[in-house]
Protein backbone atom coordinates (compact mmCIF):
# COMPACT_ATOMS: atom_id res chain seq x y z
CA UNK A 1 0.00 0.00 0.00
CA UNK A 2 1.43 3.25 -0.50
CA UNK A 3 1.99 5.54 2.12
CA UNK A 4 -0.45 7.57 2.99
CA UNK A 5 1.46 10.48 5.41
CA UNK A 6 3.84 12.61 4.70
CA UNK A 7 7.52 11.40 5.92
CA UNK A 8 7.63 15.23 7.44
CA UNK A 9 4.97 13.71 9.66
CA UNK A 10 5.40 10.34 10.37
CA UNK A 11 8.23 10.70 12.23
CA UNK A 12 7.12 12.82 15.41
CA UNK A 13 5.10 11.46 18.35
CA UNK A 14 2.19 13.10 19.05
CA UNK A 15 2.28 15.68 21.99
CA UNK A 16 3.53 14.23 25.17
CA UNK A 17 1.20 17.25 27.39
CA UNK A 18 -1.71 16.40 24.89
CA UNK A 19 -1.49 12.79 25.77
CA UNK A 20 -1.21 13.14 29.42
CA UNK A 21 -4.30 15.48 29.17
CA UNK A 22 -5.94 12.46 27.30
CA UNK A 23 -5.03 10.21 29.65
CA UNK A 24 -6.05 12.63 32.83
CA UNK A 25 -9.60 12.66 30.88
CA UNK A 26 -9.90 9.07 30.05
CA UNK A 27 -9.30 7.82 34.27
CA UNK A 28 -11.85 10.49 35.27
CA UNK A 29 -14.51 9.81 32.99
CA UNK A 30 -14.01 6.13 34.52
CA UNK A 31 -14.35 7.16 38.23
CA UNK A 32 -10.80 7.46 39.37
CA UNK A 33 -9.88 10.42 41.14
CA UNK A 34 -6.23 11.77 40.91
CA UNK A 35 -4.44 14.68 41.62
CA UNK A 36 -3.19 16.77 38.75
CA UNK A 37 0.01 18.03 38.04
CA UNK A 38 0.25 16.88 34.81
CA UNK A 39 -0.74 20.34 32.11
CA UNK A 40 0.52 23.37 32.11
CA UNK A 41 -2.74 24.85 32.14
CA UNK A 42 -4.09 27.93 34.54
CA UNK A 43 -6.80 26.75 37.17
CA UNK A 44 -7.83 30.39 37.32
CA UNK A 45 -11.04 31.66 35.68
CA UNK A 46 -10.53 34.30 32.64
CA UNK A 47 -10.58 37.60 34.76
CA UNK A 48 -14.26 38.44 34.41
CA UNK A 49 -13.90 41.88 32.37
CA UNK A 50 -12.30 39.79 29.34
CA UNK A 51 -14.86 37.80 29.38
CA UNK A 52 -17.35 40.47 29.22
CA UNK A 53 -15.26 42.43 26.40
CA UNK A 54 -15.71 39.57 24.32
CA UNK A 55 -19.37 38.16 24.18
CA UNK A 56 -20.05 42.05 24.02
CA UNK A 57 -17.90 41.45 21.06
CA UNK A 58 -20.13 38.84 19.81
CA UNK A 59 -22.91 40.80 20.51
CA UNK A 60 -21.90 44.14 18.03
CA UNK A 61 -20.99 41.59 15.63
CA UNK A 62 -17.41 40.82 15.57
CA UNK A 63 -18.03 37.64 14.22
CA UNK A 64 -16.54 37.95 10.65
CA UNK A 65 -12.86 38.49 9.85
CA UNK A 66 -10.21 40.57 10.72
CA UNK A 67 -7.29 41.77 8.76
CA UNK A 68 -4.53 39.13 8.95
CA UNK A 69 -2.72 41.01 11.02
CA UNK A 70 -5.04 41.45 13.61
CA UNK A 71 -7.30 44.63 14.55
CA UNK A 72 -5.63 47.81 14.67
CA UNK A 73 -6.42 48.74 18.10
CA UNK A 74 -4.89 45.14 19.19
CA UNK A 75 -2.06 45.91 17.30
CA UNK A 76 -1.22 48.81 18.77
CA UNK A 77 -1.98 47.98 22.50
CA UNK A 78 0.65 45.26 21.88
CA UNK A 79 3.00 48.02 20.63
CA UNK A 80 1.87 49.85 23.81
CA UNK A 81 2.70 46.61 26.12
CA UNK A 82 5.88 45.47 24.40
CA UNK A 83 7.50 49.26 24.45
CA UNK A 84 6.31 49.65 28.40
CA UNK A 85 7.10 45.80 29.80
CA UNK A 86 9.59 44.98 27.35
CA UNK A 87 11.51 47.90 26.23
CA UNK A 88 10.77 47.20 22.58
CA UNK A 89 9.84 49.19 19.91
CA UNK A 90 7.67 48.45 17.37
CA UNK A 91 5.75 49.47 14.69
CA UNK A 92 2.27 48.38 15.68
CA UNK A 93 1.55 48.58 11.52
CA UNK A 94 4.43 46.47 10.09
CA UNK A 95 6.30 44.42 12.94
CA UNK A 96 3.54 42.28 14.40
CA UNK A 97 0.98 39.53 13.79
CA UNK A 98 -1.39 38.58 15.95
CA UNK A 99 -1.90 34.98 15.73
CA UNK A 100 -4.58 32.10 16.95
CA UNK A 101 -2.19 30.94 20.11
CA UNK A 102 1.60 31.18 20.89
CA UNK A 103 1.83 28.14 19.90
CA UNK A 104 1.07 29.14 16.08
CA UNK A 105 3.05 32.12 16.75
CA UNK A 106 5.98 29.09 17.07
CA UNK A 107 4.97 27.16 14.05
CA UNK A 108 5.13 30.80 12.16
CA UNK A 109 8.04 31.79 13.07
CA UNK A 110 10.14 28.91 12.62
CA UNK A 111 8.20 28.18 9.14
CA UNK A 112 9.15 31.88 8.49
CA UNK A 113 13.26 31.11 9.44
CA UNK A 114 14.16 27.55 8.49
CA UNK A 115 14.15 25.72 5.19
CA UNK A 116 14.15 22.15 4.65
CA UNK A 117 17.76 20.52 6.21
CA UNK A 118 18.24 24.06 8.17
CA UNK A 119 18.90 23.82 11.83
CA UNK A 120 17.99 25.82 15.12
CA UNK A 121 19.70 25.62 18.09
CA UNK A 122 17.48 24.42 20.86
CA UNK A 123 18.74 24.82 24.61
CA UNK A 124 17.40 21.54 26.26
CA UNK A 125 14.93 20.65 28.33
CA UNK A 126 12.82 22.20 26.77
CA UNK A 127 8.92 22.86 25.75
CA UNK A 128 7.43 19.39 23.78
CA UNK A 129 6.34 21.29 20.81
CA UNK A 130 9.31 23.29 19.32
CA UNK A 131 11.03 19.98 17.99
CA UNK A 132 7.90 18.67 16.46
CA UNK A 133 7.18 21.62 14.93
CA UNK A 134 10.71 22.68 12.97
CA UNK A 135 10.50 18.97 11.78
CA UNK A 136 7.19 19.68 10.76
CA UNK A 137 9.58 22.37 8.50
CA UNK A 138 11.78 19.60 7.23
CA UNK A 139 14.80 21.50 9.21
CA UNK A 140 16.25 19.99 12.34
CA UNK A 141 16.05 20.83 15.69
CA UNK A 142 19.49 20.66 17.36
CA UNK A 143 18.91 20.26 20.68
CA UNK A 144 22.00 21.69 23.51
CA UNK A 145 21.27 19.76 26.38
CA UNK A 146 21.96 21.93 29.62
CA UNK A 147 23.13 21.63 33.02
CA UNK A 148 21.23 21.49 36.46
CA UNK A 149 24.44 22.47 37.99
CA UNK A 150 24.99 25.57 36.29
CA UNK A 151 20.88 26.54 36.82
CA UNK A 152 19.96 25.23 33.24
CA UNK A 153 21.91 28.63 31.65
CA UNK A 154 23.73 28.63 28.28
CA UNK A 155 27.30 29.27 28.01
CA UNK A 156 29.43 30.40 25.28
CA UNK A 157 31.10 27.31 24.73
CA UNK A 158 28.07 25.11 24.81
CA UNK A 159 26.48 27.14 22.26
CA UNK A 160 29.39 27.25 20.12
CA UNK A 161 29.43 23.63 19.86
CA UNK A 162 26.53 23.54 18.20
CA UNK A 163 26.72 25.85 15.42
CA UNK A 164 26.84 24.96 12.08
CA UNK A 165 27.15 26.16 8.66
CA UNK A 166 23.40 25.31 8.33
CA UNK A 167 22.21 26.83 11.93
CA UNK A 168 19.27 29.76 11.02
CA UNK A 169 17.92 30.54 14.35
CA UNK A 170 18.16 29.71 18.02
CA UNK A 171 15.12 29.11 20.13
CA UNK A 172 14.99 30.63 23.97
CA UNK A 173 12.55 30.50 25.81
CA UNK A 174 12.42 32.90 29.00
CA UNK A 175 10.90 31.82 31.68
CA UNK A 176 11.57 28.58 30.29
CA UNK A 177 8.94 25.37 30.80
CA UNK A 178 9.98 22.71 32.46
CA UNK A 179 13.19 24.45 34.08
CA UNK A 180 11.80 27.86 35.43
CA UNK A 181 15.05 29.49 34.59
CA UNK A 182 15.04 32.82 33.32
CA UNK A 183 17.92 34.57 31.75
CA UNK A 184 20.09 36.84 33.23
CA UNK A 185 21.73 40.13 31.43
CA UNK A 186 24.98 38.45 30.99
CA UNK A 187 23.15 35.30 29.60
CA UNK A 188 20.78 37.54 27.39
CA UNK A 189 23.79 39.36 26.26
CA UNK A 190 26.02 36.53 25.06
CA UNK A 191 22.72 34.78 22.74
CA UNK A 192 22.62 38.57 21.22
CA UNK A 193 26.46 38.59 20.26
CA UNK A 194 26.39 34.73 19.25
CA UNK A 195 23.53 35.68 16.90
CA UNK A 196 25.10 38.90 15.80
CA UNK A 197 28.43 37.29 14.74
CA UNK A 198 26.96 33.93 13.33
CA UNK A 199 23.76 35.87 11.18
CA UNK A 200 21.25 34.02 13.07
CA UNK A 201 17.73 34.80 14.11
CA UNK A 202 16.36 34.47 17.23
CA UNK A 203 13.36 33.05 18.29
CA UNK A 204 12.33 34.36 22.10
CA UNK A 205 9.49 32.47 23.90
CA UNK A 206 7.90 34.91 26.55
CA UNK A 207 5.00 33.34 27.20
CA UNK A 208 6.09 33.00 30.97
CA UNK A 209 7.19 36.58 31.07
CA UNK A 210 4.32 37.81 33.85
CA UNK A 211 5.03 34.63 36.02
CA UNK A 212 8.68 35.37 37.39
CA UNK A 213 9.18 35.09 41.10
CA UNK A 214 11.59 38.47 41.31
CA UNK A 215 14.19 38.13 38.70
CA UNK A 216 13.02 40.88 36.40
CA UNK A 217 12.04 39.56 32.58
CA UNK A 218 14.68 40.81 29.79
CA UNK A 219 13.23 40.55 26.46
CA UNK A 220 16.13 39.65 24.18
CA UNK A 221 14.75 42.08 21.46
CA UNK A 222 15.67 45.18 23.70
CA UNK A 223 19.02 44.37 23.34
CA UNK A 224 20.51 46.73 20.71
CA UNK A 225 22.53 43.69 19.07
CA UNK A 226 19.24 41.78 19.02
CA UNK A 227 16.34 44.49 17.63
CA UNK A 228 16.94 43.78 14.20
CA UNK A 229 17.22 39.69 14.54
CA UNK A 230 14.12 38.54 17.03
CA UNK A 231 10.97 36.99 16.66
CA UNK A 232 9.60 37.79 19.94
CA UNK A 233 6.63 35.59 20.51
CA UNK A 234 4.26 35.79 23.64
CA UNK A 235 0.09 35.15 23.99
CA UNK A 236 -3.01 35.44 26.74
CA UNK A 237 -2.65 31.99 28.09
CA UNK A 238 -0.72 31.92 30.96
CA UNK A 239 -0.73 35.63 31.86
CA UNK A 240 -4.08 36.11 31.55
CA UNK A 241 -5.15 32.44 32.15
CA UNK A 242 -6.66 32.18 28.59
CA UNK A 243 -5.48 29.35 27.37
CA UNK A 244 -8.99 28.68 26.08
CA UNK A 245 -9.24 31.28 23.77
CA UNK A 246 -5.91 30.76 21.56
CA UNK A 247 -4.39 33.50 21.18
CA UNK A 248 -0.68 35.06 20.39
CA UNK A 249 1.40 37.62 18.44
CA UNK A 250 4.83 37.45 17.03
CA UNK A 251 6.14 40.66 16.70
CA UNK A 252 10.12 41.38 15.08
CA UNK A 253 11.93 42.87 12.31
CA UNK A 254 9.47 44.11 9.28
CA UNK A 255 10.79 41.61 7.04
CA UNK A 256 10.47 38.97 8.72
CA UNK A 257 7.16 39.91 10.10
CA UNK A 258 6.03 39.99 6.55
CA UNK A 259 6.86 36.64 5.82
CA UNK A 260 5.01 35.97 8.89
CA UNK A 261 2.23 37.21 7.70
CA UNK A 262 2.54 35.53 4.42
CA UNK A 263 2.11 31.86 6.52
CA UNK A 264 -0.67 33.53 8.42
CA UNK A 265 -2.53 34.61 5.49
CA UNK A 266 -2.02 31.09 4.22
CA UNK A 267 -2.65 29.35 7.18
CA UNK A 268 -5.45 30.44 9.44
CA UNK A 269 -6.17 34.00 7.75
CA UNK A 270 -6.83 35.64 11.04
CA UNK A 271 -7.60 34.90 15.01
CA UNK A 272 -11.23 34.82 16.18
CA UNK A 273 -12.71 38.47 15.73
CA UNK A 274 -14.09 38.39 19.66
CA UNK A 275 -11.32 37.00 20.73
CA UNK A 276 -9.07 39.76 19.40
CA UNK A 277 -11.42 41.78 21.59
CA UNK A 278 -10.47 39.90 24.71
CA UNK A 279 -7.07 40.17 23.91
CA UNK A 280 -7.24 44.01 23.37
CA UNK A 281 -9.44 43.86 27.08
CA UNK A 282 -6.91 41.74 29.02
CA UNK A 283 -3.61 44.68 27.54
CA UNK A 284 -6.27 47.47 28.12
CA UNK A 285 -8.21 46.56 31.17
CA UNK A 286 -6.83 46.08 35.15
CA UNK A 287 -3.61 44.32 35.63
CA UNK A 288 -4.69 43.38 38.82
CA UNK A 289 -5.25 39.83 38.66
CA UNK A 290 -1.84 39.17 36.77
CA UNK A 291 -0.51 40.11 40.13
CA UNK A 292 -3.22 38.35 42.64
CA UNK A 293 -2.32 35.00 40.28
CA UNK A 294 1.53 35.68 40.26
CA UNK A 295 1.07 35.52 44.11
CA UNK A 296 -1.27 32.47 44.26
CA UNK A 297 1.50 30.64 42.12
CA UNK A 298 4.50 31.64 43.80
CA UNK A 299 2.55 30.36 47.45
CA UNK A 300 2.59 26.74 45.62
CA UNK A 301 5.72 27.45 44.10
CA UNK A 302 7.14 27.84 47.92
CA UNK A 303 4.60 24.64 48.88
CA UNK A 304 6.09 22.24 46.19
CA UNK A 305 9.38 22.86 45.98
CA UNK A 306 10.17 22.78 49.70
CA UNK A 307 7.43 19.52 50.13
CA UNK A 308 9.91 17.96 47.48
CA UNK A 309 13.45 18.92 48.74
CA UNK A 310 12.58 17.56 51.96
CA UNK A 311 11.63 14.31 49.97
CA UNK A 312 14.90 11.46 50.87
CA UNK A 313 16.08 11.17 47.12
CA UNK A 314 14.23 13.91 45.23
CA UNK A 315 15.67 17.05 44.24
CA UNK A 316 14.09 20.29 42.88
CA UNK A 317 15.65 23.69 42.22
CA UNK A 318 13.59 27.11 42.99
CA UNK A 319 12.17 27.99 39.11
CA UNK A 320 12.87 31.67 38.86
CA UNK A 321 9.69 31.58 36.61
CA UNK A 322 7.02 29.81 34.95
CA UNK A 323 4.54 27.42 36.97
CA UNK A 324 6.30 23.95 36.88
CA UNK A 325 8.69 22.29 39.45
CA UNK A 326 11.56 20.12 37.95
CA UNK A 327 12.85 17.40 40.29
CA UNK A 328 15.82 15.22 39.71
CA UNK A 329 14.76 11.78 40.48
CA UNK A 330 18.08 9.97 39.79
CA UNK A 331 18.38 9.79 43.69
CA UNK A 332 15.16 7.65 44.28
CA UNK A 333 16.13 4.54 42.73
CA UNK A 334 12.55 3.82 40.85
CA UNK A 335 14.02 3.52 36.83
CA UNK A 336 13.53 6.05 34.01
CA UNK A 337 11.48 9.48 34.29
CA UNK A 338 8.87 7.38 32.24
CA UNK A 339 8.71 4.49 34.93
CA UNK A 340 9.19 7.33 38.01
CA UNK A 341 5.65 8.37 36.17
CA UNK A 342 3.79 5.32 35.44
CA UNK A 343 4.65 4.78 39.38
CA UNK A 344 3.43 7.42 40.76
CA UNK A 345 0.50 7.33 38.99
CA UNK A 346 -0.21 3.80 40.27
CA UNK A 347 1.03 4.23 43.94
CA UNK A 348 0.09 7.85 44.49
CA UNK A 349 -2.82 8.91 42.06
CA UNK A 350 -0.30 11.76 40.93
CA UNK A 351 0.09 12.79 37.74
CA UNK A 352 3.50 14.51 36.56
CA UNK A 353 5.28 15.08 33.28
CA UNK A 354 8.35 12.64 32.57
CA UNK A 355 11.36 14.86 31.77
CA UNK A 356 12.18 12.97 28.46
CA UNK A 357 8.96 14.43 27.10
CA UNK A 358 11.65 17.71 27.29
CA UNK A 359 14.09 16.08 25.54
CA UNK A 360 17.95 15.74 25.61
CA UNK A 361 18.94 16.37 29.35
CA UNK A 362 15.10 15.55 30.36
CA UNK A 363 16.00 11.77 31.11
CA UNK A 364 16.63 11.78 35.37
CA UNK A 365 13.84 14.71 35.93
CA UNK A 366 10.08 14.71 36.45
CA UNK A 367 8.35 18.00 35.58
CA UNK A 368 5.15 18.64 38.29
CA UNK A 369 2.96 21.95 37.43
CA UNK A 370 1.88 23.89 39.97
CA UNK A 371 -0.83 25.56 38.42
CA UNK A 372 -3.61 23.96 40.30
CA UNK A 373 -4.94 24.61 43.31
CA UNK A 374 -2.57 24.85 46.63
CA UNK A 375 -4.91 22.06 48.01
CA UNK A 376 -4.43 19.99 45.54
CA UNK A 377 -0.43 20.54 45.21
CA UNK A 378 -0.24 20.48 48.78
CA UNK A 379 -1.99 16.99 48.70
CA UNK A 380 0.05 15.36 45.88
CA UNK A 381 3.42 16.33 47.47
CA UNK A 382 2.38 14.18 50.72
CA UNK A 383 0.50 11.36 48.62
CA UNK A 384 4.63 11.59 46.57
CA UNK A 385 6.10 11.79 50.12
CA UNK A 386 4.43 8.45 51.56
CA UNK A 387 4.87 6.45 48.47
CA UNK A 388 8.42 7.11 48.42
CA UNK A 389 8.40 6.46 52.10
CA UNK A 390 6.51 3.24 51.91
CA UNK A 391 8.03 1.84 49.37
CA UNK A 392 11.82 2.34 50.90
CA UNK A 393 10.04 0.83 54.06
CA UNK A 394 9.03 -2.43 52.50
CA UNK A 395 12.90 -2.71 50.33
CA UNK A 396 14.12 -2.00 53.60
CA UNK A 397 11.84 -5.09 54.94
CA UNK A 398 13.36 -8.36 53.69
CA UNK A 399 10.37 -10.03 54.65
CA UNK A 400 8.44 -8.20 52.03
CA UNK A 401 8.67 -8.35 48.84
CA UNK A 402 8.22 -4.82 46.47
N1 LIG B 1 5.42 28.15 24.77
C1 LIG B 1 5.52 27.44 25.91
C2 LIG B 1 6.85 27.30 26.52
C3 LIG B 1 4.39 26.85 26.50
O1 LIG B 1 4.52 26.16 27.62
C4 LIG B 1 3.15 27.01 25.88
C5 LIG B 1 1.94 26.39 26.54
N2 LIG B 1 1.16 25.62 25.78
C6 LIG B 1 3.08 27.76 24.67
C7 LIG B 1 4.24 28.30 24.17
C8 LIG B 1 1.83 27.94 23.91
O2 LIG B 1 0.86 28.74 24.52
P1 LIG B 1 -0.54 28.99 23.81
O3 LIG B 1 -1.57 28.46 24.74
O4 LIG B 1 -0.66 30.45 23.61
O5 LIG B 1 -0.52 28.26 22.53
N1 LIG C 1 2.28 24.45 27.81
C1 LIG C 1 1.53 23.50 28.54
C2 LIG C 1 2.40 22.37 29.01
O1 LIG C 1 3.58 22.35 28.78
C3 LIG C 1 0.24 23.12 27.84
C4 LIG C 1 0.24 21.96 26.90
C5 LIG C 1 0.86 22.19 25.56
O2 LIG C 1 0.41 23.06 24.82
O3 LIG C 1 1.81 21.50 25.29
O4 LIG C 1 1.90 21.51 29.69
Amino acid sequence: MPKRISPLLAEIAPSATYALFDMVQSLRARGISLLDLGGGEPDFATPAHISTAASTAIDDGWTHYTPSRGIPALLDAIAGKLALDNHVVIDPQTQVVVTPSAKHALFVALMTVLGPGDEVIIPTPSWVSYKAMAQMMGAQAVELPLDASNGFALTAAALAQKLSPRTRAILINSPNNPTGHMLDEHEAALIADFAEQHGLVIIADEIYEKIAYGKPHISIASLPKASDRTLTINGFSKAYAMTGWRLGYIAGPRDLIDAALTATQHTVGCAGAFIQQGGLAALTGDQAPITAMREAYDLRRKRVVDGLNAIDGLRCIDPDGAFYAFADISGLGLGSSAEVTQWLLREAGVVVTPGSAFGAGGEGYIRLSFATSTDVVTAAVERIRTAIADTKARRSNPLVTV
